[in-house]
């Protein structure tokens, strides 16, 4: 089977300052109207979370800043953050509704009830261990990592979102768990962290891997950058489990990253996973960022379909470009230096892997 962890509340959930609030939380929205209009009940069950058990929390953060915010969450003024992660009303119990859906599919992927399972409120990539921060109040990425190894599974987590994911990166640095990060990297652009030598570190060295791509990058470069660094890694590590944190504002036109990808990209990287989906026992897909509503929904159901196998024209329906986007040369250069010295880089600590 395969399943959306989603209920009624999940519509209006969002961890963004009010003038996101709107767009945010009408994701889930959408993405469910979408689910019922084009009759998709056929490749996924609906499963019914709830809320996550607080002693799961500690699993990735520290309890001083879990209680942290049940305080503010009582107090229900200011932000949790530096401005960005407002600390409204009840804003633990609305966490912990998100992050149940994630445990949710996680659960039912150690069960191997689900094969291919997503949560609409979930990805929530920039909390770090005793922060929040970029509209994430707790990290459900990591904590999908922290159940799936407890289980005895070996986890891959790719994160495809335009930011970086640096409270993932932050969580699970010293762990030797694959953690593949694409993301807009430029000077001033949040987080400003994910740049190609922060590899890890202890245990961990080695398999925490940031590409960094310049604004303006298109699939062409994407689709380079699958084939070259992505694949190989996957077929080296072989993962049992594979976290897809499937941000859609890599996508061309989202409001507030410069990535040009279009759902081309997306697809291509769920086909690559599709192809090892006898091999690992799930993939978990969280949905991460994504400011254009309509878009973001479209790149999710574009990867979720392709990851169960969906026949062409079923996925076809959520196509956002005829042609691949194409990468201006001067930025190509850039990205393939960057593939280069990450390939030397790795091999140097792994043996050959390329
Ligand atoms: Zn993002």
């Amino acid at each position: 089977m395969n399943a959306i962890a989603f209920r009624k509340e999940y519509e209006e959930i969002a961890f963004t300052p009010r003038q996101l609030y709107r767009v945010w939380a009408s994701r889930a929205r959408l993405f469910i109207e979408t689910y019922k209009s084009r009759a998709l009940d056929r490749w996924f069950k609906i499963l019914r979370p709830e809320a996550l058990d607080e002693e799961l929390l500690k699993l990735v953060h520290d309890e001083e800043y879990i209680e942290y915010v049940k305080e503010l969450s009582r107090k229900g003024e200011g932000y949790l953050d530096y401005g960005d992660t407002p600390a409204y009303h009840g804003v633990y119990e609305k966490a912990l509704l998100a992050l149940g859906g994630t445990r949710l599919i996680v659960e039912n992927i150690v069960s191997g009830k689900v094969k291919v399972g997503f949560n609409p409120q979930g990805g929530f990539h920039h909390a770090g261990i005793r922060r929040a921060a970029g509209f994430c109040v707790f990290n459900d990425v990591a904590l999908a990592a922290g159940l799936l190894s407890k289980s005895g599974l070996k986890v891959a987590i790719l994160d495809v979102d335009g930011h970086h994911g640096d409270g993932t990166q932050e969580i699970l640095y010293e762990r030797p768990i694959l953690k593949v990060s694409t993301h807009m990297y430029a000077p001033g652009f949040f987080p400003g962290t994910g740049y190609v030598d922060e590899l890890g570190s202890g245990r961990g060295y080695g398999y925490n891997v940031n590409i960094p791509l310049p604004p303006g990058v298109g699939d062409d470069t994407y689709i380079e950058v699958i084939e070259e660094l992505i694949v190989p890694l996957l077929l080296w590590y072989k993962p049992d489990a594979v976290i897809l944190q499937s941000g859609a504002d890599s996508h061309l036109g989202d409001p507030l990253v410069g990535l040009a990808l279009t759902t081309y990209s997306y697809k291509m990287l769920a086909l690559k996973i599709a192809s090892r989906i006898s091999s690992v026992k799930g993939v978990i897909v969280l949905a991460g960022g994504g400011y254009a509503p309509e878009i973001a929904v479209k790149v999710w159901w574009a990867v979720l379909l392709t990851l169960v196998r969906a026949p062409g024209k079923v996925v076809e329906q959520f196509s956002t470009a005829k042609k691949p986007t194409k990468t201006p040369e001067s930025l190509k250069k850039v990205v393939r230096d960057r593939i280069n010295r990450l390939k030397k880089e790795l091999v140097d600590i792994h043996g050959s892997i390329f």
